[in-house]
């Protein structure tokens, strides 16, 4: 279909795709146009990855605004949102208004009334939902990127029911949902009430295969000689293989100690494949790397880097992996080891894709589990970069005769699975149900049974026995803490159950930190830590071999200080007990301004795990402060300092100090030791001494003392006052969390407070 033949789009659309290189619609793009996409009709499209999906959303969105109407698109990861945000915005020149929805949870996002369309992850969608966004009944067209997501465990029930709660807001609400290909997708459609565009077609060819031995095997029957040298192991053959022809390459595995060990043996291969102008840029790029944070991770990715390889997982700081991600779409990096975050939507081409590790560790039954055909399809459908490669090819990889056979039958031949519903888990439910009720979707038992019917849950649920045994289940639970009453039929949310909805919070989290917080008198920092840390909300830190005795001998030290009745060292709940006095102490040294570095080495984790901690605490303690005026405890000062620490990691008496933007945790401590104390302090404070504080960088110190409201804050001809000393007290400020300075400003203004739902 010609672009210009597509129907009810703006009228400078066709132009604008021509000069995008885009004269006519994909297959599957020309389907969903036949099929009333640009009409305001429902469409699932099951269409694979790069295969032009993004189009089909916007042809769907620009036709709806053409209409008057307002655009909604729903996107699985939050670090997608601002990259379609970037795709979007390109609308603007042609007068549409694009906005992406971050800020936190509590809001009602009034500002995005005015735009066109706007960028929002599921979570965000569901809390404005709960906070009663009224422009959200304006909505005409939501577009819901990798709908098969609804089967993810944590986040497909919010998605799920977030969908349901839109279509009942607005009956007429045009619902478009994109997926990779499925096993059900017919099914997907059933419930979306909507047409079908169920397709394989891709814009360049996609050839999967085993490498084995010293040949890589194509489904096509085919055979390439790669051969495996000696010290080489097989990734490092097929990298080379594919560096010879000057390609890249990205290798799959299924940890990020994996990822990084891979990408440290891959750099041998990769350094003798790049040219001295290469060497130049990459090492550049190492530079950018190393001012992001000085951590231990920081330095291997750019040890890597200078040779041509990377590491890419959601360990890492938010500005390392867009630096890799650009440096592998340039071609200067030659191959990223990655877990399955990248396969997760950003877009990253490359010639080859080898998926080295096909089963991954599996806490809940505690062995190793293959990897379901639709990740390895996902992960795969990375290979082929249009109008750069004939075809692209994704290759596993196999140790034995048997193994090629198995990865043949198990994921080149087979078809993915169906998606299925996980709204039936009960942390979903509990508080999906509890927000069904608040916001007013649901009165009655009756009526919250109605509204769960529009679920894919239901759908896929023979008979209403079970959605209604589980119901009364949840129903029971919440009644019994306190979050609703019922009456006859009737249900009702209680001042506390609103409360709980609009913080976003499990109520199992909420019940939690009730419990700790009722007989807590002067509660310390590590008390409250360790009550955020054990709440279903707060993904704990694992115990590792020795760690168990460690954490008991600590729970019996610090045992006063932990907030409610400690379990015995005999019941299961114990061992979690003592993992969140693990993520406690973690919070703990980083509120005592113990060195970044330091903390990833005692607990094994990257610098954007202590972020990501450090987040998810400040919304919990945050959610504790609200809960506890609510009851009127007198404990919200002590909340309020704890949270305040934990936001900037540094000790009480830095809290004020540290709050001045562009300041942070290294440079407050090195001002209070040059006797500037308080933000007061600081705004009448002697130029000289505050220059020497801040290592004589002068741009750094007119920045803080105008932020403080200093009269004159310019540096010219001062000089730094050499008597000054903060020997011992750290290097500069650029850590990964909470640091200072523009680049943690910027990650800071990136970051939407939604840290509780992890990034994976
Ligand atoms: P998906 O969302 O399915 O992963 P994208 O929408 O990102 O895939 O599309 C992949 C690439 O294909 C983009 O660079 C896009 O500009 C290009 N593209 C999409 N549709 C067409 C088309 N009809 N003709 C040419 N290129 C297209």
């Amino acid at each position: 279909m010609d672009v210009a033949d597509i129907p009810s789009v703006p009228e400078w659309l066709p132009d604008h795709l021509r000069e995008d290189g885009i004269e006519s619609l994909y297959p599957p793009q020309a389907e969903a146009v036949e099929n009333g996409v640009t009409e305001g009709e429902n469409l699932v499209a099951a269409v694979p990855t790069a295969s032009g999906k993004t189009l089909i959303a916007a042809l769907a969105m620009l036709a709806s605004v053409e209409r008057d109407g307002t655009a909604l698109y729903i996107v699985p990861l939050r670090a997608l949102a601002s990259e379609k945000q970037e795709e979007f915005a390109e609308f603007e020149a042609y007068g549409l208004d694009v906005g992406v929805s971050t800020g936190n949870y509590e809001s009602d996002g009034g500002w995005l009334a005015g735009k066109d369309i706007i960028v929002a992850t599921s979570e965000k969608v569901d809390s404005l939902v709960r906070n009663d966004a009224p422009w959200l009944d304006d909505l005409s067209c939501v577009v819901t990127d990798e709908v098969h997501l609804v089967d993810d465990g944590e986040r497909g029930p919010t998605l799920e029911v977030t969908l349901a709660k839109l279509r009942s807001l607005n009956p007429d609400l045009q619902t478009v949902a994109l997926s990779a290909t499925i096993g059900n997708a017919e099914e997907l459609a059933d419930w979306l009430d909507a047409a079908l565009v169920d397709s394989d077609w891709r814009p360049i060819d996609l050839k999967k295969g085993v490498h084995y031995g010293n040949a890589l095997h194509l489904e096509d029957g085919s055979q390439t000689q790669i051969s495996v040298r000696q010290n080489e192991d097989q990734p490092a053959a097929i990298v080379r293989d594919t560096l010879a022809d000057d390609g890249s390459t990205l290798v799959f595995v299924n940890s990020r100690r994996n990822a990084e060990a891979a990408a440290r043996r891959l750099a041998t291969t990769t350094e003798a494949g790049i040219d001295d102008e290469e060497r130049d840029r990459l090492a550049d790029i190492a530079a950018e790397i190393r001012d992001v944070s000085d951590t231990e991770t920081s330095e291997d990715l750019a040890a890597a880097v200078e040779q041509g390889a990377a590491f890419h997982h959601a360990g890492l700081a938010r500005d390392h992996r867009s630096l890799v991600e650009d440096a592998f779409r340039n071609r200067l990096v030659k191959v990223v080891c990655a877990t399955p975050t990248l396969a997760a939507g950003v877009n990253t081409p490359s010639r080859r894709v080898v998926v080295r590790d096909w089963r991954r560790y599996d806490g809940s039954t505690g062995g190793m589990q293959p990897l379901s055909v639709l990740e390895v399809h996902q992960m795969m459908g990375r290979a082929g970069r249009p109008g750069r490669d004939p075809y692209g090819e994704a290759v596993l990889v196999a140790s034995s005769h048997d193994e090629l056979d198995e990865l043949f039958d198990r994921y080149v031949w087979a078809d993915p699975e169906p998606v299925r519903s996980k709204l039936a888990a009960e942390p979903a439910l509990r508080t999906h149900i509890l927000a069904t009720v608040a916001s007013g979707f649901a009165s009655s038992r009756s009526g919250l049974l109605d509204f769960l019917e529009g679920t894919l849950y239901a759908q896929q649920t023979s008979g209403r026995d079970r959605l209604e045994s589980v119901t009364d289940d949840v129903i029971a639970y919440l009644e019994r803490n306190g979050f609703l009453e019922r009456d006859a039929d009737g249900l009702t949310a209680t001042n506390l159950g609103h409360t709980v909805s609009r913080l976003y919070l499990d109520p199992m989290s909420a019940a939690e930190l009730l419990d700790g917080l009722d007989d807590a008198t002067d509660p310390t920092a590590l008390g409250l830590y360790h009550l955020v840390s054990r709440t279903p909300d707060m993904y704990e830190l694992y115990l590792r071999s020795g760690d168990e005795e460690e954490y008991t001998m600590l729970a019996y030290e610090r045992e006063e200080k932990l907030l409610g009745a400690a379990p015995s060292e005999f019941e299961e709940r114990f061992e979690d007990w003592l993992s969140a006095l693990k993520t406690a102490r973690l919070l703990e040294d980083w509120a005592d301004e113990v060195d970044e570095d330091k903390i990833t080495d005692r607990y094994g984790v990257g610098p954007g795990d202590i972020r990501g901690k450090v987040e998810t605490a400040q919304w919990l303690l945050g959610a504790a402060e609200s809960l506890a005026s609510e009851r009127q405890l007198d404990v919200a000062g002590a909340i309020r300092e704890a949270r305040i620490r934990a936001e900037h990691g540094v000790r009480a008496e830095l809290v004020e100090l540290a709050s001045v933007r562009g300041v942070g945790r290294k440079r407050a401590r090195r001002l209070f030791a040059a006797g500037i104390e308080t933000p007061a302090d600081l705004r009448d404070a002697d130029k000289s001494t505050v220059l020497a504080a801040l290592r004589g960088r002068r741009k750094t110190a007119e920045n803080i003392l105008e932020n403080a409201g200093h009269r004159d804050p310019s540096m010219d001809g001062v000089e730094p006052d050499e008597s000054v000393s903060y020997d011992g007290i750290g290097g500069d400020d650029s850590s990964a969390a909470g640091g200072s300075g523009e680049q943690a400003e910027d990650r800071q203004a990136k970051s939407d407070n939604q840290a509780n739902l992890g990034d994976f």
